[in-house]
């Protein structure tokens, strides 16, 4: 081997906090107050309450390697925990603020976590579980408001503020040289199915995937953007927005505790934020905003769309109502997350039925990521847009296993298997069909949910749908459509029947349908289907069938 001249130069977190904090030191972060003016921090401020915060931790013993959770809204703080805690040599553990309680303490004693940052206005949710947490050394409260719930079961760990600390620390904290391999953060994942596992990203890996996200095939920003920050902190590293912001100079919109679209709609006009990033749930609740009042959305260039497939309609009423491309990604807690962005190849016509064909596809095949789909006996299938399997990836930014968890079947010979059903085409266009989990298998043919799903939230009487197989004696499993009407629109399931017929072929319609209030919902928003099936098993759902 001839070694090359290169210098050996690690990737960090402290190299993206230096490029951001000197070349694009007036960029700003500015987190939403509700009513008031916005907090403002320009990025080189952040860099030196950065510095200082990691003063404050290695006071409280904090060493590299060792791991700091944060319990916190999309905020300014949060954005220099997520520099300082890396950039010091520890590791920044975000926690789910959704977390049913023993999640929350199970994941914080899984991570061994030493020090809790914790949102004033949280600290009533995080208090339920501190006396299962003897680990924690202490709790560090952001904001001024009561954090007594905490003090009063610590178990003697003190209980600190936030800004107190970063008062009495100057900046100017000297950043160790760390290696680009060792933790820089930690997700666990959302956890439907059984404990959530522990997903431990590099500083190579979370500097890599700030470039990609930088990238035009990718998000895209620039230091002309302002980017609405909807995605939480929480959830896989806000899909690399913070870190990518301080690349590439974009100013940083954070919603705070204030994430109904009452606010996010004010937000976007007031500071005209530029892009917007969110899951569906997120969007249909912009858009139904948008049908009772009045809202300016006119300074969005685009907007991102992933954690989920974004049904049709969605794309179709933004860009009809507001000129607003929404653009789908895929990705995962596992894979940084942005394995792909599905922006229609050069030539077609923004607007058309053909852009519209490639925007329901859930992203392409990012740069530093490969992908392949498998059969059940692992074969590789042929990208021709056909084949249906399930979808593996590897890369730079893609977990080669998890923390403290052998988790046996997850890997399949240096590829992650990511429990996506789909199909990828000969341009590396991919599309999600299903999970795993959520396959229906009806008489030996599979039935895609999500497309059912799809066409169903297009019928303008539905606002929510979603499909889960159920047993069938005849076919091994039916479809069974779950459906949440829009206030006071009217359906019956011969109706939507009829609607799907000429949409899918006449064997995946379903024929068992029932009538929510509302589809359960995961911690991050997304449809959940287990309840629904746990719902069906106990004889809890009114069904009404329709002839076939
Ligand atoms: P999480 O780890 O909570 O981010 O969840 C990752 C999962 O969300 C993926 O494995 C997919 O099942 C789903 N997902 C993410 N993006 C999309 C998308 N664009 N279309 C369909 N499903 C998606």
């Amino acid at each position: 081997m001839i070694l090359s001249t290169m210098q050996d130069f690690p990737l960090s977190v402290a190299a993206i906090l230096r490029h951001g904090a000197r070349v694009y030191g007036r960029s700003e972060c500015v987190t939403w107050t509700g009513g008031g003016a916005p907090r403002r921090a320009t990025f080189a401020q952040i860099a030196g309450n950065a510095e200082r915060l990691a003063s404050a931790l290695a006071g409280l013993g904090v060493r590299p390697g060792d791991r700091v959770a944060t319990f916190c809204w999309n905020n300014q703080e949060h954005l220099e925990a997520y520099f300082a805690v890396p950039a010091m040599g520890a590791v920044l553990h975000t926690l789910n603020i959704r977390l049913f309680p023993e999640q929350l303490s199970h994941i914080i004693n899984h991570a061994d976590d030493q020090v809790v940052i914790v949102d004033d206005t949280l600290v009533p949710l995080l208090a339920r579980v501190v006396h299962e947490l003897p680990a924690v050394e202490a709790f560090v409260v952001v904001g001024d408001g009561d954090a007594s719930a905490l003090e009063a079961n610590a178990n003697g760990a003190p209980v600190l503020r936030y800004h107190t600390l970063l008062a009495a620390e100057e900046p100017g904290y000297a950043w160790p040289e760390v290696d680009e391999r060792s933790a820089a953060s930690m997700c666990y994942t959302s956890g439907t199915t059984g404990d959530p596992k522990g997903v431990v990203y590099s500083h190579r890996s979370t500097f890599l995937h700030a470039m990609a996200v930088q990238s035009a095939s990718l998000v895209g920003i620039t230091e002309a953007d302002r980017v609405l920050t909807i995605v939480p902190m929480f959830h896989v590293n806000a899909w690399g927005l913070p870190y990518g912001a301080f690349l590439s100079g974009a100013t940083l919109h954070m919603p705070g505790p204030f994430m109904q679209p009452e606010h996010l709609a004010k937000f976007i006009a007031a500071e005209r934020s530029t892009l917007a990033s969110a899951v569906p749930t997120i969007w249909n609740g912009i858009l139904a905003l948008g049908e009772r009042e009045e809202i300016d959305l006119s300074s969005l260039r685009a907007g991102t769309s992933g954690g989920a497939a974004a049904p049709r309609v969605l794309l179709e009423r933004f860009e009809r109502r507001y000129g607003l491309r929404i653009i789908q990604g895929w990705g995962m807690t596992e894979t940084s997350p942005l394995g792909g962005m599905a922006f229609p190849p050069p030539g077609v016509e923004p607007g058309t039925d053909e852009d519209m064909y490639w925007r329901l596809k859930s992203g392409r095949v990012a740069a530093g990521v490969e992908m392949r789909i498998v059969d059940d006996s692992g074969a590789e299938l042929p990208w021709d847009g056909e084949s249906v399997g399930e979808i593996e990836v590897r890369g730079p930014w893609i977990t080669g296993a998890y923390h403290r968890d052998p988790a046996p079947g997850k890997f399949d010979d240096g590829w992650l298997r990511t429990g996506d059903i789909g199909t990828i085409d000969d341009r590396g266009f991919y599309q999600i069909t299903d999970r795993a989990k959520d396959v229906i298998k009806s008489g030996g043919e599979w039935i895609s949910s999500v497309e059912l799903e799809n066409h169903l939230m297009a019928h303008p009487a539905v606002a929510e749908a979603a499909v889960i197989g159920v047993p069938d004696a005849r076919w091994d499993e039916r479809p069974l459509a779950c459906v949440v009407l829009r206030p006071e629109a009217s359906a019956a399931p011969a109706e939507l029947a009829s609607f799907l017929a000429d949409k899918v072929a006449r064997w995946q319609v379903p024929e068992y349908w029932t009538f929510l209030d509302e589809i359960p919902k995961t911690t991050v928003g997304k449809f959940d289907k287990k309840p629904l099936r746990a719902r069906h098993r106990d004889a809890a759902l009114e069904i009404e069938h329709v002839e076939r």
